[in-house]
């Protein structure tokens, strides 16, 4: 705002005055014209006079204030209007000369106030040249008027200076008062934005462009202290013009960047001048902070209920001796200061909450969950999908540590979304292994802060990137821990000791679900099995065969099926009794199983005939398998049945091939079934493909 609209927001202010000033002239006047003893022309003069100035004033009010406002012009016109008029007046008057000067100084002086010093000289010259014409026109005598014109420049010079201070120290005072309003309105506004989201992430940037195109100043930035780290949440930058990208997402620790520090220690506004940063080894964080360009800074802390919750910096290019951050700026920007210190506290009070009642509720859910269900997986996925809704993490895990084998299961492992199946941890090493075997939780905020004070090298599992932060619990009970429940994430300080409890918590809970559902997995499996062999009985074979043919058909993969019948092991049974027979059965079932793989299923078809899943292998792979049982039990001395050797029965085998034979899991039986009768025929202890005419023998 320049000085001439200051000027005319005065003369705005002070029109009401001035309109009842104009009013008691027009009375005034009147007064002359009815109570004067004033000669015929006289008083038909004043008449005209008085028409004049109404004219004058209708003029002005009607057409050019309308029209054109106070500009300067209108100001000076006004000035030589009424000076002229006055003048006029008193050149019909003619013996109250003294009271016109006081009428000139009144004017002189109006126009010191309401237009500047150039106006009040102004109106002072014409003043003096006015009354030298009234006083020509009244023929007064030379020294008379020599005098007067004497007395009249001391006094329109001198009401012209002290008027126009005078009008200065008002429109000073106007500006004073103005620059507090824009000031209020800046504080209304940047609360209102800083109040509109607690989202602080969203608020926190519009408010420093907001100061920062206001104040002006360069560069303004604010930083939020979260567990004694600064965390950026807004950058503004007045070159730029817009948002500047906030460029460390991690700042140095506190200590690291003195001028904030000591803004935290003292919790006051703290300037400093780039010239004292600049020899220091600070200077790389000041630049990184600020900008290098940057000459002055101030950081004033947030302070709410006396705890620094943050700091908004500022920063200006202009160089100190220009005092770029004025008190008064500093003032301002510690009012602001404490606003948004209120904000983001309220913004934290209420996450806060959120975070505690979405807890509980998650809490009361896995309760539900725990009691509910018994099928370890659906389990395990439950406890994933709310655990996740409150400690959102990269990779989560449930291991259940096998003390046999010295390793830790993972029973489910999600890892950037993406699920990994029968991954081991060796109970020795890792995160997992420690918090298992010392039974202790474990939070590494930040691996890449504290690699060096950990006791034991992190295994990586799921895919293929070190995490940074890292959280386990164990679960179980202290002689007997059971497993580990785990949370990682590819960003640092991404749990915290909430969630350490949190975590703690669930895993107590889930310890016996867990336990139970395993116990539950345990009978199924032992449901699906055929209780001498171990194999799969009758019933589950089929349906893991059905699967498998669907799958197969699906993804275009072999599957082959093998029937194997031992042969004449009536004789075993006649020759040893039923109890021997049952541990030569037992005894082959083995062999079977050192010669397939662990995908591959064996399963028990009755009595002594068998079906053997050999998932993806070919004819071919099927014959190289089949021949090797074969030869295997013939190498077999079944020594282990005390006092008695027993030479190993031979066995005879049937082959057939998804797709080549069959479309179905029925056909696919029926074919290798066809096959094992004709290896049957051709004498035993052989191996038939379907449909093929070679025999292996
Ligand atoms: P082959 O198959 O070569 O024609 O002669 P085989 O003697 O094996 O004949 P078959 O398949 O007809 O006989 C099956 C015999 O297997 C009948 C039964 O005594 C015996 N068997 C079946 N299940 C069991 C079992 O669970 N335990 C024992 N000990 N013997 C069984
Ligand atoms: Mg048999
Ligand atoms: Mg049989």
């Amino acid at each position: 705002m320049n000085d001439w609209s200051l000027r005319a927001e005065l003369f705005r202010r002070y029109l009401i005055p001035l309109k009842i000033v104009a009013l008691s002239t027009a009375i005034g006047l009147l007064f002359l014209i009815f109570l004067l003893p004033l000669s015929a022309l006289q008083r038909q003069s004043l008449w005209l006079y008085s028409l004049a100035v109404g004219g004058y004033i209708s003029i002005f009010y009607w057409v050019i204030y309308p029209r054109f406002g106070i500009q300067r012009w209108v100001q000076f016109l006004n000035i030589l209007v009424s000076i002229t008029l006055i003048c006029g007046a008193y050149a019909l008057l003619g013996e109250f000369n003294s009271s016109m000067n006081a009428l000139l100084v009144i004017v002189v002086f109006i126009s010191g106030i309401f237009s500047g010093r150039a106006a009040a000289f102004f109106a002072a010259v014409i003043s003096l040249l006015g009354t030298i014409a009234v006083d020509n026109y009244h023929a007064q005598p030379p020294v008379y008027q020599a005098a007067n014109q004497g007395i009249n420049t001391i006094q329109f010079l001198i009401t012209a200076y002290i008027s126009s201070a005078l009008g200065d120290l008002l429109t000073s005072q106007v500006y004073e008062r103005q620059r507090k309003n824009e000031d209020l309105s800046l504080l209304l506004d940047a609360s209102l934005i800083a109040t509109s989201s607690l989202d602080l992430n969203q608020t926190m940037p519009q408010v420093v462009q907001k100061i920062v195109s206001f104040l002006p100043i360069s560069y303004a930035r604010i930083d939020l202290l979260e567990e004694e780290r600064l965390v950026p949440y807004g950058i503004a930058s007045l070159r730029h013009g817009r948002e500047e990208r906030i460029r460390l997402r991690q700042c140095p620790a506190l200590a690291e960047l003195p001028w904030i520090d000591a803004a935290y220690q003292t919790r006051r506004s703290i300037q400093a001048h780039r010239d004292h940063i600049e020899l220091t080894p600070y200077w790389l964080d000041f630049k990184h902070f600020f900008s290098a360009d940057i000459h002055t800074i101030c950081v004033i802390p947030l302070l709410a209920a006396n705890r620094v919750v943050g700091f908004l910096s500022v920063g200006e290019v202009r160089d100190a001796q220009r005092e770029p951050i004025s008190q008064v700026k500093v003032e301002f920007l510690e009012t602001l200061a404490n606003q948004i210190a209120v904000v983001v506290e309220n913004a934290r009070l209420h996450l806060e909450e959120q975070k505690k009642a979405k807890r509980l509720e998650v809490l009361n859910h896995i309760a539900n969950v725990i009691s509910s269900t018994i099928e370890m997986d659906t389990l395990l996925q439950e406890l994933y999908h709310l655990l996740i809704q409150v400690i959102p993490a990269d990779t989560y895990y449930v291991g259940i540590v096998n003390w046999e084998h010295e390793v830790i299961e993972l029973k489910l492992l999600l890892d950037a979304g993406e699920r990994y199946e029968g991954v081991k941890i060796p109970l020795a090493q890792g995160l997992a292994g420690y918090v298992a075997r010392q039974q202790k939780p474990l939070l590494i905020r930040d691996f890449q802060r504290e690699s060096e004070v950990l006791p034991f090298k992190p295994v990586i599992i799921g895919k293929n990137q070190m995490s940074a932060s890292w959280l386990g619990v164990p679960f179980g009970k202290e002689d007997h821990p059971q497993g580990i429940l785990a949370v990682a994430s590819y960003t640092p300080n991404a749990f915290d000791d909430e969630d350490l409890q949190l975590l703690s918590n669930v895993a107590q809970q889930a310890a016996l679900a867990i336990d139970n559902a395993r116990h539950h997995a345990e009978v199924e499996e032992r449901a699906r099995r055929d209780s001498l062999t171990g194999a799969y009985n009758h019933g589950h074979f089929l349906e893991i065969l059905r699967q498998t043919v669907n799958a197969s058909l699906t993804h275009h993969d072999p599957v082959s099926l093998i029937m194997l019948d031992i042969d004449h092991f009536k004789e075993v049974n006649d020759r040893y009794g039923h109890t021997i027979g049952d541990e030569v059965l037992c005894l082959i079932v083995q062999v079977i199983r050192k010669q397939i793989k662990s995908r591959d299923v064996l399963g028990r078809w009755g009595g002594e005939e068998f079906g053997l899943i050999l998932k993806g292998a070919s004819l071919k792979n099927a014959l190289q398998v089949a021949q090797r049982i074969r030869m295997a039990l013939r190498r077999t001395p079944l020594t282990s049945l005390p006092e008695i050797t027993i030479t190993a029965p031979t066995i005879s085998q049937g082959i057939a091939c998804l797709p080549f034979h069959a479309k179905t899991a029925e056909e696919l039986v029926e074919k290798a079934d066809h096959a094992l009768y004709i290896a049957k025929s051709a004498g035993r202890d052989s191996i038939q493909v379907y449909g093929e005419d070679l025999l292996l023998t």
